[in-house]
C-alpha cells in the first residue's frame, strides 16, 4: 500500500532513533504509573530545584521549594505576553518543535518543545492509550495508528517507530466540508489496515456521516481514539458500531500533548507520569458550575525547553480520587462540556467544521480575538475585536466577510460585527445556538 504523497521528515527519523532507549524507559515508567500511583508533584518539585529555577527566566531568583503549592499559578495571558520567560534559557542551541494551539478557546499560541518531548508526544501517545486498554495490534494491521487531521492542506507524512512501543503512523489531512475527501481517506485506510485511527470529534463526525458501513468494515481498526474536545454519544456510538472497534476519548492541550485517556470502564484517567493536576474555581465565578467542578490546573515539566507549572488550562471539570473499578490507581478526570467543540450543520446538510477558520488570525493581522455563532442555519455571526489602535473599516469588513462566506455554501449568511470580549475561562470561540 502506497498513500499518495507520503513523504517523511530525514531530520525526524535521525533523532527520534537517538531517543529510543530513554523513550522505552519511559514506557516502562509509564506501564508501573498503571499499578502503582506515581506522585508527579514530587517529581515536579525535584525539577524545579534541580534545573527549572535555573534555566527558565521566569523563576529567576527563586529559592528551592518544598511543595507545588509554593509555587504561583501561571495563564495562558502570562505565556501570550512574553514567552520567552517562559522559555528555557538554552532553547536556541538545540533542536525545537514548535506547536501552535488549535485556537478554539483563546488566540493561537505557538509552543516550543524539545525534541526529546516531541518524539515521547509522537511515538508514545497512542501506545500508553492502547496499553491502559491491554490492547495490542492484530497480526492483520499494517500500520501501527492513522491520524486524520480536520486539515484539507495537510500533507501526509509517515513516521517509524523506533521504541518498540507503537509502530509504523501515518498522518494525513481530510477536508470535513467534503463528503467525498472524508471517503477517500477511509478507502485509503482500507488498505492501510491501522490498528488504531487517532482524529478529533469534527472528523469523526464527518466519517459517521458519510462514510458507508462496508467501507469502514474493511479498515479492521481494533481502536478508535478521539482527542481534542468532547465526543458526542451518537458519535462515539455510531464510530464503535462502523468499524466494530473500540472507541476511547483522550484528554490532550497542545501545551502537553495528552494526559488522560479512558479506561476499560470509560472512566478518563490522568497519567500520572506525565503530569499532576489541580483543580480550582475558574478565574471568573460560573455560577452554572457545580461545587465539585473547577478550573484544571496541570504541571508537566517533561518537555525542558517550555516546562508549565501549575499552568491554568482554561478547562472545567472534576478530579476524582477514589479507586476505579478498572484497578488504576490513577485519579479520574471529568471534563464539563465547555470544551464541546460544535459543529455546523448548512442548509444543504452538509457538517462544517468551523476549526477551518483557524487560519483567520494568520490571514487578518489587525484581528486580536473573534468569535463566531451559528444563529440560524443559513446566518453566522462573526464578532471581532480588533488588536488595540486597529479599526474594522468597510473595506476589512468586506475582506474578512468574503474570508468566512468563500469556506461556507452559497446562502449562507456571515454578519461581521465589531465587539468586545469580556474573557473567562468558559469563553469558546465557535458556537452554534442550534441543537
Ligand atoms: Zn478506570
Amino acid at each position: 500500500m502506497i498513500w499518495p504523497g507520503l513523504s517523511y521528515d530525514v531530520r525526524e527519523v535521525l533523532t527520534a532513533n537517538l531517543f529510543k532507549d530513554a523513550l522505552h524507559k519511559r514506557m516502562l515508567e509509564f506501564k508501573s504509573s498503571l499499578v502503582t500511583n506515581f506522585d508527579y508533584s514530587q517529581k515536579a518539585v525535584d525539577d524545579f530545584n534541580e534545573w527549572i529555577r535555573a534555566e527558565i527566566p521566569r523563576y529567576g531568583g527563586y529559592a528551592a521549594v518544598s511543595a507545588i503549592s509554593d509555587l504561583p499559578v501561571t495563564d495562558k495571558s502570562q505565556i501570550r505576553r512574553n514567552p520567552k520567560q517562559f522559555t528555557a534559557r538554552t532553547a536556541e542551541s538545540q533542536p525545537l518543535y514548535l506547536k501552535q494551539t488549535t485556537g478554539s478557546t483563546g488566540p493561537p499560541q505557538q509552543f516550543s518543545y524539545s525534541a526529546f518531548f516531541h518524539h515521547e508526544t509522537v511515538l508514545l501517545s497512542i501506545p500508553k492509550i492502547a496499553c491502559r486498554l491491554g490492547l495490542r495490534p492484530l497480526d492483520s494491521a499494517q500500520v501501527y495508528s492513522l491520524t486524520i487531521r480536520d486539515k484539507p492542506t495537510e500533507r501526509p507524512i509517515i513516521r517509524f517507530d523506533s521504541t518498540g512501543a507503537g509502530g509504523t503512523g501515518i498522518r494525513v489531512g481530510v477536508d470535513t466540508a467534503s463528503p467525498q475527501s472524508v471517503r477517500d481517506v477511509i478507502a485509503l485506510a482500507a488498505e492501510a489496515r491501522p490498528f488504531c485511527i487517532s482524529s478529533g470529534p469534527t472528523v469523526l463526525a464527518a466519517i459517521a456521516e458519510s462514510v458507508p458501513s462496508d467501507l469502514a468494515a474493511k479498515v479492521g481498526a481494533s481502536l478508535i481514539v478521539s482527542g481534542g474536545s468532547h465526543l458526542a454519544d451518537e458519535i462515539r456510538l455510531r464510530i464503535a458500531s462502523l468499524f466494530k472497534a473500540k472507541v476511547v476519548s483522550a484528554y490532550g492541550l497542545s501545551e502537553f500533548g495528552v494526559v488522560a485517556s479512558e479506561c476499560n470502564r470509560g472512566k478518563l484517567h490522568f497519567n500520572t507520569c506525565d503530569c499532576h493536576v489541580e483543580v480550582t474555581p475558574p478565574a471568573v465565578e460560573a455560577s452554572s458550575l457545580n461545587p465539585m467542578e473547577g478550573e484544571l490546573i496541570i504541571t508537566s515539566t517533561k518537555n525542558r525547553v517550555m516546562p508549565f507549572i501549575r499552568y491554568r488550562t482554561g478547562d472545567i471539570g472534576s478530579v476524582a480520587y477514589e479507586r476505579c473499578d478498572c484497578g488504576e490507581p490513577s485519579p479520574v478526570l471529568r471534563l464539563s462540556a465547555g470544551r464541546t467543540l460544535p459543529v455546523f450543520r448548512l442548509p444543504s446538510g452538509v457538517v462544517f467544521s468551523p476549526t477551518q477558520f483557524s487560519d483567520t488570525f494568520a490571514k487578518f493581522p489587525w484581528i486580536g480575538e473573534f468569535q463566531v455563532i451559528q444563529t440560524e442555519r443559513d446566518k453566522l455571526e462573526v464578532l471581532v475585536e480588533t488588536k488595540p489602535e486597529e479599526d474594522v473599516d468597510p473595506e476589512r469588513k468586506l475582506n474578512l466577510r468574503r474570508h468566512f462566506a468563500g469556506r461556507l455554501e452559497p446562502g449562507v449568511n456571515v454578519e461581521i460585527t465589531p465587539h468586545r470580549f469580556l474573557f473567562d475561562a468558559k469563553f469558546q470561540r465557535y458556537k452554534s445556538l442550534l441543537n
